[in-house]
């Protein structure tokens, strides 16, 4: 078999199946983090390492090495926002070929001091070595948080309902006019070469208890959900038009005439939240964050519980709806997140 029939994530699990277990409090693979509890302190040490390599995840002639560097711990810091921590110390891991111009790594290092300085991250160390092809990087994030805190994509509950922090698709949409070289969507370009990570909100919707699972849209809203209905063993039904897209999305989609909704359902790298709360809570929760952000967060649906006579994959399933009724058929079939080995 080849690694793209398997896939990414039957690949991580196969990987995690064959591990002794861990101890009590520690967290290992299937989180935006691992957690690792501190001793003597009601606090836990929050790890998460990610990789972005040249030809994959950036091309160095559409991406400045100014905006990489910034990039390459944004997307980082996005998996300690997914648990509601705080980010502190981080290592950096570079090869690269011995061509590469040094102003451009000061540049790219330009980038990568101002996302530590205005975040607070220490760089502690890293690793340094030659490459015989193109620029890989990989950033180490160290984060913590108060344990009882920790926000986790194993705990959404039947009857929840879940909420994004932005607009989706917008980074999906700017990646392609990057490579169209349609440069009329600043706002798109914006949200794909330079996005935000949403620690403040992170942190905000980790100390409500009516928050009960969370994580970051890294891979596209139809891959992560899934991540979610998985590990919390139940369904989820989408409503497709409540996903909030932003106003450039839809004169994108306009002009290229394409379906907004496909971007936003299946687009990665938003980096915003997606999280599941009680629904009693709706308008308690929306009050106090839209007062403190000055923005709101969107409903766009509800966990379901999953069918325990069902033993295929599918009771763990996405629905998607649309003013109340199930859609299926050819428009859903495409709705998948991305998987970096299955045929896109
Ligand atoms: P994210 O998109 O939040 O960075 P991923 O989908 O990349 O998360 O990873 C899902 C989980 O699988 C994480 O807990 C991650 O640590 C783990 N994981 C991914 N690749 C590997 C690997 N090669 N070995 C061990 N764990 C891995
Ligand atoms: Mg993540």
């Amino acid at each position: 078999m080849k690694l793209k029939d398997l896939g990414e994530f039957n690949l991580i699990r196969q990987i995690a199946s064959d591990l002794p277990s861990l101890k009590e409090g520690i967290v290992g693979i299937g989180d935006d983090c691992a957690v690792i509890p501190k001793s003597g302190s009601d606090e836990a040490w929050l790890i998460s390492t990610d990789m972005l390599v040249e030809g994959v995840h950036f091309l160095t002639s559409k991406m400045s090495p100014v905006q990489l560097g910034a990039k390459v711990l944004i997307v980082n810091l996005s998996d300690i926002a997914a648990m509601g921590g705080s980010p502190r110390f981080c290592f950096l891991s570079m090869a690269l070929p011995s061509d590469l111009e040094v102003s451009w790594i000061e540049d790219f290092f330009k980038g990568f001091r101002n996302i530590c300085s205005l975040y607070d991250v220490l760089l502690l160390g890293g690793d340094t070595t030659h490459s015989l092809n193109g620029i890989t990087l990989s950033v180490t994030i160290i984060g913590d948080a108060k344990i009882t805190d920790i926000k986790k994509r194993s705990t959404a509950m039947p009857g929840d309902l879940i909420a994004v922090t932005a607009t989706l698709g917008d980074s999906a949409a700017g990646l392609e006019c990057l490579l169209k070289k349609n440069p009329s969507f600043d706002y798109l370009l914006n949200q794909h070469l330079a996005p935000k990570p949403y620690l403040a909100e992170g942190r905000f919707l980790a100390k409500e208890q009516s928050v009960h699972s969370m994580m970051d849209v890294s891979d596209g809203l139809a891959s992560d959900l899934l991540r979610i209905t998985e590990s919390s063993n139940c369904k989820a039904r989408i409503d497709l038009e409540k996903i909030p897209l932003s106003r450039e999305l839809i004169l994108f989609s306009e002009k290229e005439k394409v379906d907004p909704i496909e971007y936003a359902v299946c687009g990665g790298e938003d980096y915003c939240l997606i999280f599941t709360f009680e629904k009693r809570q709706l308008a308690e929760l929306i009050a106090s964050y839209s007062e403190k952000f000055r923005k709101p967060f969107y409903v766009i649906g509800e966990v379901l519980a999953s069918d325990p006579t069902d033993t295929t994959m599918s009771r763990l399933k996405i629905l998607y709806a649309e003013h109340g009724r199930v859609v299926s058929g050819e428009r859903t079939e495409k709705f998948r997140g991305y998987d970096h080995f299955a045929k896109n």
